[in-house]
């Protein structure tokens, strides 16, 4: 058994991914997001009933009972009514049901016969209704698994539902959102908690993102996948983390949350061989501490009107220092729950003390105030009263916490794989039918259509790209598994004459060392893409020129190709332009070429490219260099 296999790790998978169907699930608006002005802006403050929330979590209920306004901004020509909760949803769109129902079939998924739209209550502004729309497409049969090497992985469900809007903005006060992403149909599938390292929960989000993009009508680039993570160890708790965004990013997650859940034990442990069994709740007014203080933070936070508001943590000396994850001690995880309750800016606290202009007499001052002895350490906050009040709150109630290990919590990834904290892990949130959409017979005529059109599987492409595109073993598995698999298909599909090894070296290897560059090469359409191909199969743009055309594309996605190449003076060179170019070169050289024969070819041919990199292939200038240079030797300089 490894190291995961003791420690009883279990990790189940929720991914959602964004279909590139012509409509929204519930109304005719395109599925395309919006970075110009928007038309229009409303303002809401949505207020449902304590019984219609159920078992919602009491942070966000906290949130919500705040009054925050919810700002909304519409566009005339690509959102309509039925994002604006004006206008009763239209039917399921049956394009996106049809590519739900094919996932479910190529998962053997078991497909019921009639499908219900449910509403399920959300409260954080995210749907102008303060519900989202989904609809479970497929339950996990007994035949429906991931298989792996380390052991099948079952498929609980497969829903589809509606995106939430894109949150734009937040302020204390209000959110703004942007309703071109709500309604963009979502296909989710959440597996059993099978998973057994992080390592498989890798290969099982790849295997699952492969077939998504087997079936293509998915869209590309970042935030159009993400994942949740169901993390859980023996001895630990159940932890969520939410809005994994790559999935190369997910067996890095996992391996810090076990690291992380594992510290938070080691301080359970720690606590309990001081004795440590219950947290002091005093909150006390320190301020006076800190009247003649250097510390520019707590000096202005006090001008402002501010309070210094401490609590001693009872033998948590030295613990609050104490790292989780890289760069994430336990003071840092106090810090959050501050944050998210107390919606202050920061915490102080002893075990990074003196700091930040604080002095080491002020801390003795604060522990004495507070009567703290060797093994305690104090946490304080500078703030409003009622705001320091309830972040210390927070605090004392997840100091609580790390007297059993590991809280029951929901997370949000970092991008460098660590984790923060959001909110409590809420319950099963209370669902309704959605009695405007009309459940869907789901017909065998249907199924049988759809079982017809199913793409091949990964494994008969991977042997279609050897046999007939002519790609090595090596490029056509990084095919298979790659992004731009169906843009691959696509361009080698709809250009006879490109060569698929150029396609698929540029979509593979061109794409990832530009990504690694910082190029936003997400951004090129499909179509520039198209003609770029179009162009180099013609011979009118040179191989060499890729990048720098790609380059370009991204950064002006509306650009044609064509302008790029002339603004970059990469249009390619007639033969004549070529041989004068080489012609020049060589007559410069003379002495040279003459002295050291064909030796000096390297040479000429450096500075042939030097010109023309770019303009002409490289195959052809070295053809023209050897046939000049020929000549010359030939005639022996006469
Ligand atoms: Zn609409």
């Amino acid at each position: 058994m490894n190291v995961y296999g003791a420690l009883g790790l279990k990790v189940g998978l929720e991914l959602h991914q964004q279909l590139n169907t012509k409509s929204k699930l519930f109304c005719d608006c395109p599925t395309e997001l919006r970075d110009d002005e928007p038309h229009v802006v409303f303002k809401r403050f949505l207020r449902p009933t304590r019984s219609e929330l159920g078992a919602v979590d009491e942070a966000a209920l906290l949130e919500y009972e705040k009054g925050k306004a919810y700002i909304y901004q519409a566009y005339v020509d690509t959102t309509c009514l039925v994002e604006m909760d004006e206008e009763p949803p239209h039917q399921l769109n049956d394009e996106a049901l049809d590519v739900a129902l094919e996932i479910a079939l190529m998962l053997n998924a078991e497909i019921p016969d009639v499908i219900q739209v449910m509403r399920k209550v959300v409260i954080d502004g995210s749907n102008t209704t303060g519900f989202q729309r989904t609809a479970v497409i497929a339950l996990g049969g007994p035949c429906s698994a991931i298989d792996d090497l380390e052991g099948p992985v079952r498929v609980q469900t497969i829903c589809l539902e509606e995106d939430a809007a894109r949150k734009i903005s937040e302020t204390e006060s209000e959110v703004v959102f942007r309703l071109d992403r709500l309604g963009i149909p979502l296909i989710e599938v959440s597996t059993a908690p099978d998973i057994k390292s992080p390592e498989q929960a890798q290969r099982v989000a790849l295997r699952l993102g492969q077939l998504f993009r087997v079936l293509g009508k998915v869209k590309r680039g970042l935030g159009t996948i993400r994942q949740d993570i169901n993390v859980s160890l023996e001895k630990g708790a159940k932890v969520e983390i939410k809005g994994v965004q790559e999935l190369e990013l997910i067996s890095k997650v996992v391996e810090l949350e076990v690291q992380r859940q594992l510290k938070l034990l080691e301080i359970r442990d720690e606590l309990a061989r001081r004795g440590v069994s219950d947290v002091d709740s005093e909150i006390v007014d320190v301020t006076q501490v800190f009247c003649n203080t250097k510390s520019k933070v707590v000096s202005q936070g006090i001008m402002k009107g501010g309070k210094v508001m401490a609590v001693r943590l009872t033998g948590f000396a030295g613990l609050l220092g104490l790292e989780l994850q890289p760069g994430r001690k336990f003071g840092t995880e106090l810090k959050d729950y501050a944050v998210a309750w107390g919606k202050v800016k920061g915490i102080f606290h002893t075990d990074e003390m003196p700091a930040y202009g604080i002095s080491a007499s002020e801390v003795e001052e604060l522990k004495r105030v507070l009567g703290c002895g060797p093994q305690d350490a104090a946490v304080f906050v500078v703030d409003e009263e009622d705001k320091a009040g309830k972040a210390l709150k927070a605090i004392v109630r997840r100091c609580k916490d790390a007297l059993n290990g590991v809280p029951d919590e929901t997370r949000a990834a970092n991008p460098d794989g660590t984790t923060r904290y959001m909110r409590p892990r809420p319950g099963a949130s209370r669902m309704y039918p959605e009695t405007d959409v009309r459940p869907i017979i789901v017909t065998e005529d249907r199924i049988k259509r759809l079982r017809e059109l199913l793409p091949e599987t990964p494994e008969q492409k991977l042997k279609k790209f050897v046999e007939k595109y002519g790609l090595s073993r090596d490029l056509a598995q990084l095919m298979v598994n790659s992004y731009n698999l169906n843009l691959f298909e696509r361009i080698v599909s709809s250009i006879p004459q490109a060569s698929p090894i150029v396609v698929a070296t540029t979509l593979e290897y061109t794409w990832k060392s530009l990504k690694r560059e910082g190029v936003p090469i997400e951004n090129i359409k499909e179509s520039s893409l198209l003609e770029l191909f179009e162009a180099l199969a013609q011979g009118s743009v040179a191989k060499e020129a890729i990048p720098e055309i790609m380059k370009a594309l991204a950064e002006r996605p509306e650009a044609h190709v064509s302008t790029l190449m002339d603004e970059l003076g990469l249009k390619t060179m007639s033969p004549k332009e070529v041989q004068d170019v080489v012609d020049r070169i060589i007559n410069d050289n003379r002495d040279l070429i003459l002295s050291r024969g064909d030796k000096a070819l390297k040479i000429v041919m450096g500075k042939a490219m030097s010109m023309l990199r770019g303009k002409v292939e490289g195959r052809i200038v070295n053809e023209i260099v050897k046939e000049r240079i020929a000549q010359l030797l030939r005639s022996g300089g006469r």
